[in-house]
């Protein structure tokens, strides 16, 4: 078999969050293949890096007083232990907010505008005069045109789907400042997509069978539409100051590179770095980076960007003198139990966050694996089925084989073992390296992981058979107990290493176990020699306990607040400043769309009682007009004696997420006032006020 010589890539993710189990999806498929490819003996170039540019980013860093330098350089530190816990082995992780990024961005650049595939024309667009910046479609908020609904964002509606340019919403305003936006024109650059050159090259591109995934290719086919259609539309590429990303050379620092121009550039900014930073040779860069280099480039992404990584990012490569990828492999999305991840479920759950519950990062790997295929279908995470299967074939099939046999080698044969004849079990289970590995190069884990599955099965079967533990007990049978669990290690090796993909710091232990160099996937046709010496058995893999994903989600649910709040004053920026009185208790600032999140409403108590084993809670019934019943518990025993409050009028948060307390669930908060005396305080609206009415 050739040599491949491959440059692997997984999408870069944003420096403004952390890493979560959707992600991870990505990451571990890629990591599978890259590791595959690896046992097989070829050239593998695993990159990374954070996309760090664009306005989010400046913002957060603004939010936190930090410096978006700050900001991306924390977020990398927690990025990337998140993927060493995980077992991504990438060659290099870097950034895209590098010197080589700006340097490749640069030349890209100058080499379309030398093609003359730049242009420049003006482009009104919603400008936030307090802040002094353009704003992209997810800054600017207002009610839908179509159906009116409130506090939708400037690019679609949440509540019909309808999708329109941020310039039809009613009443517009900023998320950054509060206030209403100006229709603003200034000078864009744009990528000329629609040139007869990019879409030749794009249709030529796509036509390759290989390159891109079925579904992909027709994606590809309805944005490029028929010869002619001029369906394909220049691309923007240019942002205003203030921009955190990369002046365009020419314009004095007050345009700058879009940050999904930037983005895919990283890719090939981290390469540089990495051949630099590990002294390798120079002409790695001409034969990965440049065409006719004889080497392959793979992109892992998501769905949602193949239009970035299929359109954009090869016709700009191909006409700025760079190579083109050969292949993108496009995946689906992660549900948790087959919804949406949610923080309100808790099943918005953190890669950090399942570490720190002390989860093993391989049982998920294994869970990805078991359910991954070659195409852009969802993947579900259903948290029963996650434990039932890491136990059942992790621990109850492959892990017993070696559980059940080593200790016997230890005991009674100075952990060596006798000679292995072939057998039918054995040759089957060397013969099965092709299909395996058939199936990993397509991404096709799950058909791996049945067939490894379905081995381990036959082989217990076969122990079950001749049990050793039976054959240790009566005299004269230590031949053939020798040999059967001597043949039970054979096959657990080969196991592992078809596992190795999959369960690399396992593999690792096995090989310690087995006293055996790292396993290459030829070791498939090999047995280990007759004397060889293992080491003595030591646990390999624990069970998932059911608790421990009952704390998991607990970890991750975002309703950790109390049931009642302080109110003492509120900062808006609609009042003048004057207007408010100034007190001693400080809070930052917050805009009015921060405000607008909190739903709150009038709700009438119909029925309020103490709650047996609680000295501060009072149970409260609420009547909350069209939103129905809600079941609170409030913190105000110490005030409040339950009779009287029933029939009162009072505010709630009503859309807290519901939180679990040992006496119920609390479905919302009732709001109370209180001050450096003693006192507790609950809110009556003024008379006229009816239940349900929402407090602006
Ligand atoms: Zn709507």
């Amino acid at each position: 078999m050739p040599q491949r010589r491959i440059f692997v890539t997984s999408a870069l993710p944003y420096a403004n969050g952390a890493i979560h189990l959707g992600h991870l999806v990505e990451y571990i498929q890629t990591d599978i293949w890259v590791r595959f490819q690896r046992l097989q003996g070829h050239e593998v170039h695993y990159i990374g890096a954070d996309d760090t540019h664009g306005t989010p980013v400046m913002l957060r860093a603004k939010d936190e007083g930090i410096s978006p330098e700050a900001l991306i350089d924390r977020v990398w530190r927690e990025h990337k232990h998140d993927f060493d816990q995980f077992g991504v082995g990438f060659d290099h992780y870097y950034s895209t907010h590098s010197p080589e990024n700006r340097t490749l961005c640069e030349e890209i650049y100058q080499q379309l505008q030398a093609q003359g595939l730049i242009s420049q024309r003006a482009v009104e667009q919603y400008y936030d005069p307090v802040e002094g910046m353009f704003l992209p479609d997810r800054f600017i908020k207002g009610e839908c045109p179509k159906c009116g609904a409130q506090d939708q964002y400037g690019d679609s509606c949440e509540s019909c789907g309808a999708t329109y340019s941020p310039t039809d919403l009613v009443n517009p305003r900023s998320t950054v400042s509060g206030a209403t936006p100006v229709r603003k024109a200034s000078e864009h650059h744009f990528f000329k997509l629609s040139d007869p050159r990019c879409e030749m090259f794009l249709r030529q591109f796509t036509q390759d069978p290989e390159r891109l995934q079925i579904e992909a290719a027709n994606k590809m086919q309805e944005w490029l539409g028929e010869v002619g259609a001029g369906k394909l539309s220049d691309w923007d590429i240019s942002r205003d100051a203030p921009y955190f990303g990369f002046s365009i050379p020419g314009t004095q620092d007050q345009k700058f590179f879009y940050v999904w121009l930037d983005a895919p550039v990283g890719y090939f900014a981290s390469f540089t770095h990495y051949v630099h930073t590990h002294k390798l040779p120079e002409s790695l860069l001409k034969d990965f980076l440049r065409p006719g280099g004889n080497t392959e480039m793979i992109h892992f992404i998501g769905k949602d960007i193949l239009y970035f990584h299929a359109l954009f990012w090869p016709a700009m490569l191909e006409h700025a003198g760079f190579r083109t990828p050969s292949h993108i492999f496009a995946h689906g999305f992660l549900t948790v139990n087959g919804e949406k991840m949610s923080k309100s479920r808790g099943t918005f759950i953190t890669a950090r966050s399942y570490i720190e519950q002390g989860l093993n990062p391989e049982w998920l790997r294994y869970y990805y694996a078991a359910k991954l295929g070659p195409t852009m279908e969802d993947l579900d995470l259903n948290l029963e089925d996650f434990v039932a299967r890491v136990n059942s074939d992790l621990v109850g099939k492959f892990i017993n084989i070696a559980s059940r046999c080593a200790g016997f080698i230890h005991k009674r044969f100075e952990g060596r073992l006798s000679a292995t004849a072939s057998s039918p079990i054995l040759t089957q289970l060397q013969h099965a390296a092709i299909d395996i590995g058939k199936h990993y190069d397509a991404r096709e884990y799950g058909k791996a992981i049945r067939e490894i599955m379905s081995l381990a099965d036959r082989a217990n079967a076969h122990i079950d058979q001749i049990k050793p533990w039976a054959l240790a007990k009566i005299a004269g049978q230590e031949a053939l107990l020798h040999h059967s669990c001597s043949e039970a290690i054979n096959i657990f090796r080969i196991l592992t290493l078809y596992l190795k993909p999959v369960l690399p710091e396992l593999a690792k232990a096995v090989e310690n176990l087995l006293n055996i160099p790292a396993l290459k996937w030829r070791d498939a046709a090999q047995t280990l020699p007759e004397g060889h010496q293992i080491k003595q058995y030591q646990h390999l893999m624990t069970r998932i306990e059911e608790q421990q994903i009952a704390a998991l989600i607990q970890a991750n649910q975002s309703n950790l607040q109390p049931s009642t709040a302080k109110v003492s004053k509120m900062t808006n920026p609609d009042i003048p400043v004057t207007n408010v009185p100034i007190t001693d208790t400080a809070t930052p600032t917050i805009n009015i769309d921060d405000f607008n999140k909190i739903d709150l409403r009038v709700a009438r108590i119909i029925n309020a009682q103490h709650v047996t084993g609680a000295d501060k809670l009072l149970q409260l019934t609420l009547d909350v007009g069209a939103l129905g019943e809600r079941q609170v518990f409030a913190g105000i025993k110490s005030a409040y004696d339950p009779a009287p409050l029933i029939g009162r009028l009072t505010v709630m948060v009503a859309n807290l997420a519901p939180r679990k307390m040992k006496f119920g669930v609390s479905e919302g908060m009732v709001l109370a006032a209180s001050g450096e005396e003693p006192g507790l305080y609950i809110l009556t609206p003024d008379s006229g006020a009816t239940p349900g009415m929402r407090i602006k």
